[in-house]
């Protein structure tokens, strides 16, 4: 079964970059920067066209990660489901908290890559401190764990190794 990280980690393969610039122009979707108020970003479909509007006011990493969490909505068709998706705070995503979840786990892979993972795990960071660096809520950071136990299995038994063999490391 194909997973939602599964659909993230192929379209960062397929296009060869995280760019939400490119990725947008690659794919025919309308990436606009607006100031939107309370409201951090919305993907919709306007003339058969997806467009992303992403608030122009948030902080860099903020809009950053608002972008990817509207091309998940688009790439995983939520906004032919809902017809537009508004992300604005946490309780009102909890109207819609499946394709918010889903959108949320899609954006992660891009700001948070496996690799960049690996890497950290490699020195000695915990899992929490490296998810909690980045701002991913409990839930979210257990569905990482749990595809990146599954995908890295034998990668992690060797790190746990080390860790035994050298417990002062
Ligand atoms: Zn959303």
């Amino acid at each position: 079964m194909t997973t939602v990280h599964d659909k993230a980690r192929a379209i960062i393969e397929e296009h060869g970059t995280r760019d939400i610039g490119r990725i947008c122009r690659d794919r025919g979707i309308a990436l606009l920067y607006l100031p939107l108020g309370r409201v951090r970003g919305m993907s919709n479909v306007i003339g058969g066209r997806p467009v992303i509007i992403i608030n122009n006011r948030l902080d860099d990493f903020q809009q950053t990660v608002t972008g990817y969490h509207e091309l998940g909505h688009v790439v995983l068709s939520h906004t032919e489901q809902s017809r537009i998706t508004l992300s604005t705070s946490r309780i009102a995503w909890s109207l819609s908290r499946p394709l918010e979840f889903d959108a949320d786990v899609f954006a992660s892979h891009f700001y948070l890559p496996d690799e960049y993972i690996l890497d950290r795990l490699e020195e000695d960071f915990s899992w929490y401190d490296i998810t909690a660096g980045f701002g991913l809520y409990d839930s979210l950071s257990i569905a990482r764990l749990n595809d990146f136990e599954a995908r890295y299995s034998e990668r992690l038994c060797e790190l746990a190794r080390r860790w035994n063999d050298d417990p002062d490391s």
